[in-house]
C-alpha cells in the first residue's frame, strides 16, 4: 500500500510542474513577508537583544578595571563601584531577557496563527481531486506538526541568530578597544573553526526532509486505521496483527532516520567543541608572549580571554544556526508547497447568479479524471426547469461523475455545461453552488448537535424552519424521541443514527438550503421497507419545484422520473420515460428485467 512514489508528490507535480525546479530553494521573501505584520515587536526584540549584548560586555571590562586599576592602586571605592556595576548590569540584562521572551512569543505564536489560518483556508479552496489523491493523515501532518515546528524556527533560531551577531559585533568593538594585536590574532582563527562545518548543514537538511516524509506516511497509516470505517475494516478482516506489523515497519524506518538526524547533530557538536578550544589556546600563547616581552598587562590578558568566549561561542553557534536554518527551510518548503497548489478560483469577471429557472444543459461535454481515464464522452442533453431526470445504468458507467460536473466538483475539459444560459465556468463558484443542493450516497454529519448540523445549510434558520424541514423529511418524530431532541450530538459521520435516518437528515438539510437544482445520489444499499417508504415520502417535498438530477437505484424513483437517461460508458445511450424505454427494448429493458 505504501510502495511507489508518495501520492502527494504525484499530485503536486501534476499540478505544478515548474515547482520541481524550486526544490531545496525557499523564497526568503515569503518567509520575510510572514514577519512583516510583527515588525514593531521584532524591532523591540532586536533592541532588547542589543541592550543585553552591550551589558554582557561589562563583566570583562570591569575585570580589567579591577585588576589593572583598583587593586594595584589600593582603591577600595573603585573596587566597590566595579562590583556593584557588575551586579546591576547582570540584573538589568536578565530583566530585558524576560521581556524579550514575551515579545518573541508574541511574534512566534502570531506567525503560527497566520500560517495555520492561511493553510487551512487554502486547503478548503483546493479542488476535490486534491483530496481524493492525498492521504488525510498527510494533510493533517502538514497543517499541525509542520506549522508548529515553524515556531521553533522563529522563537529560537531567529533570536539566536540576532543575539549571536550582536554579541560578536559588540565584543569585536570591545576587544579592539583593549588590544588590536590580540584582536587580529583572535579573528584569524575564526575561519579555521567555521569552514569545516558548512557541509554538515546540507546533510542535516536531507536527513530532516526524509524524516518528515516518513512522518507523513506514519500519520496517514494511523489516520486510516483509526477512523470509524477504518477500524471496522480492521476488525472485520481480523487484520490487527498485520496492521501492527505494517506500523512497526514504518516506525522502524522512522527510527533509523531519526537516529541518523541525531548522529549528524552529534558529529557536528563534537566538531564545534574541539574547535572552540583552539582559539583561546592561541591567544594564551601570543598574549602570554606579549605580556612577557611587550608589557601587555595581566588585566588586559585576563579580560581579553574572558571576552574571547563571547566571540567564539557565538561564532560556533552561528555555524550551528546554519544547520538549523537549513533544516527549518525544509519545513517552510513543505508548507509553501501546499500554499502554492492551485486552488479553485473564480474566472476573471465571473458573473454572480442570483435566481435561476433551473434548466441544465450539457453541450458536448467530455471529462477525464486526473489519472487520464475518460469517463464522460461528448455528452449532450437538456433538462427542463423543474423536471426530474433519473440516471440509470451499470455501476461505473459515470452517473455520479456526470452529476459532479454541474456544481464543478470536477471540471469538464471539453464542451460546456449551462445552468439556464450561464456557462458554469463563467459564474462565481459560490453563487453556482448556492443554486445546487446535493444529497450524496454517503451522508456526512459533523460531530455536533442535530441542530448545528442542520444550520450548516442555513445559518440564520429559525426554529420553525428547521422543524418544518425535518417534518417534511420525515425525521422530526425520530429527533423528538431522542432524550435531547435537536440538541442530541450525532457522532462523527452520524454513527448514532441509522442509515435511513442519516439520509432523511441530509434531505432536511437540503430542504433548508432550498436550492433550485437538486442532485440526489440514491444509496445503493437497500433499506428496510419502512425506511424505504419514509425516504420515498421525504423525496416528494425535496424534488417539488426543483430541477432534479437523480442517480437512481430505486425502481419507484425511476418510474416517477419525467425522463430517464440510460448511461453506459459516459454516454447517454437511451432516454425517455419508463414506458418509452421498455417499448424500445434496449439496455434499459435488460437492466429492468435483471432488477
Ligand atoms: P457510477 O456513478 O455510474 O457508478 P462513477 O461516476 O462513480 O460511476 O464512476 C465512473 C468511472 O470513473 C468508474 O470507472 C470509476 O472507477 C471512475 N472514477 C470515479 N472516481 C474517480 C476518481 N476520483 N479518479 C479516477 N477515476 C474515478
Amino acid at each position: 500500500m505504501f510502495s511507489g512514489p508518495p501520492v502527494h508528490l504525484m499530485w503536486s507535480s501534476m499540478y505544478n510542474p515548474e515547482k520541481q525546479k524550486l526544490k531545496g530553494h525557499v523564497e526568503w521573501r515569503r518567509i520575510w513577508a510572514l514577519f512583516m505584520p510583527y515588525w514593531k515587536m521584532q524591532l523591540g526584540v532586536f533592541g532588547l537583544i542589543l541592550f543585553g549584548s552591550v551589558l554582557g560586555l561589562t563583566p570583562a571590562i570591569l575585570t580589567l578595571s579591577m585588576i589593572d586599576k583598583a587593586i594595584p592602586a589600593h582603591n577600595f571605592r573603585l573596587l566597590i563601584t566595579d562590583v556593584v556595576l557588575m551586579v546591576v548590569a547582570s540584573l538589568a540584562a536578565s530583566l530585558a531577557g524576560v521581556y524579550q521572551g514575551y515579545l518573541n512569543s508574541q511574534v512566534g505564536e502570531g506567525i503560527i496563527r497566520d500560517l495555520h489560518t492561511s493553510l487551512v483556508s487554502h486547503l478548503h479552496k483546493m479542488p476535490l481531486e486534491f483530496f481524493t489523491a492525498t492521504k488525510t493523515g498527510e494533510i493533517m501532518n502538514r497543517v499541525s506538526n509542520d506549522v508548529e515546528s515553524v515556531d521553533n524556527v522563529i522563537t529560537m533560531t531567529m533570536v539566536s541568530i540576532i543575539t549571536n551577531i550582536l554579541t560578536i559585533v559588540t565584543t569585536l568593538i570591545a576587544i579592539f578597544a583593549i588590544d588590536w594585536r590580540l584582536s587580529i590574532v583572535s579573528i584569524v582563527v575564526v575561519p579555521v573553526m567555521v569552514l569545516p562545518l558548512w557541509p554538515v548543514g546540507r546533510k542535516m537538511y536531507d536527513a530532516r526532509k526524509k524524516t518528515r516524509a516518513k512522518r507523513d506516511q506514519m500519520q496517514a497509516a494511523t489516520q486510516e486505521t483509526l477512523s470509524v470505517s477504518g477500524i471496522v475494516l480492521v476488525k472485520s478482516f481480523v487484520r490487527e496483527s498485520s496492521e501492527k506489523k505494517r506500523f512497526y515497519n514504518l516506525a522502524t524506518e522512522l527510527m533509523a532516520l531519526e537516529i541518523n538526524v541525531a548522529m549528524v547533530g552529534r558529529w557536528f557538536l563534537m566538531a564545534i567543541t574541539s574547535m572552540v578550544t583552539i582559539g583561546p589556546a592561541v591567544i594564551w600563547l601570543v598574549g602570554g608572549w606579549l605580556a612577557i616581552y611587550d608589557g601587555v598587562t595581566v588585566g588586559v590578558l585576563v579580560s581579553f580571554v574572558a571576552l574571547l568566549s563571547r566571540l567564539y561561542t557565538p561564532v560556533s553557534a552561528l555555524a550551528g544556526v546554519q544547520v538549523q536554518i537549513v533544516s527549518a527551510l525544509a519545513v517552510f518548503e513543505r508548507i509553501f508547497d501546499y500554499l502554492d497548489m492551485k486552488e479553485e478560483r473564480d474566472p476573471p469577471g465571473a458573473t454572480v447568479i442570483e435566481k435561476v429557472e433551473g434548466k441544465v444543459t450539457f453541450d458536448d461535454v467530455t471529462f477525464r479524471y486526473p489519472n487520464g481515464k475518460t469517463v464522460v464522452e461528448h455528452l449532450s442533453f437538456t433538462i427542463e426547469p423543474g423536471s426530474m431526470v433519473a440516471f440509470v445504468g451499470p455501476s461505473g458507467a459515470g452517473k455520479t461523475t456526470i452529476t459532479n460536473l454541474v456544481p464543478r466538483l470536477y471540471d469538464a475539459q471539453e464542451g460546456r455545461i449551462l445552468i439556464d444560459d450561464y456557462d458554469v465556468k463563467a459564474v462565481t463558484l459560490a453563487s453556482l453552488r448556492e443554486q445546487i443542493g446535493i444529497v450524496s450516497q454517503e451522508t456526512y454529519l459533523f460531530h455536533d448537535t442535530i441542530d448545528a448540523n442542520l444550520r450548516y445549510a442555513r445559518e440564520g434558520a429559525t426554529e420553525e424552519q428547521i422543524i418544518e424541514a425535518c417534518k417534511a423529511a420525515n425525521i422530526h418524530d425520530v429527533i423528538m424521541a431522542m432524550s435531547e431532541g435537536y440538541d442530541t450530538v450525532v457522532g462523527e459521520r452520524g454513527h448514532k443514527l441509522s442509515g435511513g435516518e442519516r439520509q432523511r437528515l441530509a434531505i432536511a438539510r437540503v430542504l433548508l438550503k432550498n436550492p433550485r437544482i437538486l442532485i440526489l445520489d440514491e444509496a445503493t444499499s437497500s433499506l428496510d421497507t419502512e425506511n424505504e417508504s419514509l425516504i420515498q415520502a421525504a423525496l416528494v417535498p425535496l424534488m417539488q419545484g426543483r430541477t432534479s438530477l437523480v442517480v437512481a437505484h430505486r425502481l419507484s424513483t425511476i418510474i416517477a422520473a419525467d425522463r430517464i437517461f440510460v448511461v453506459e460508458q459516459g454516454r447517454v445511450i437511451e432516454s425517455g420515460t419508463h414506458k418509452d424505454l421498455l417499448a424500445a427494448d434496449g439496455l434499459y429493458t435488460r437492466l429492468y428485467q435483471a432488477h
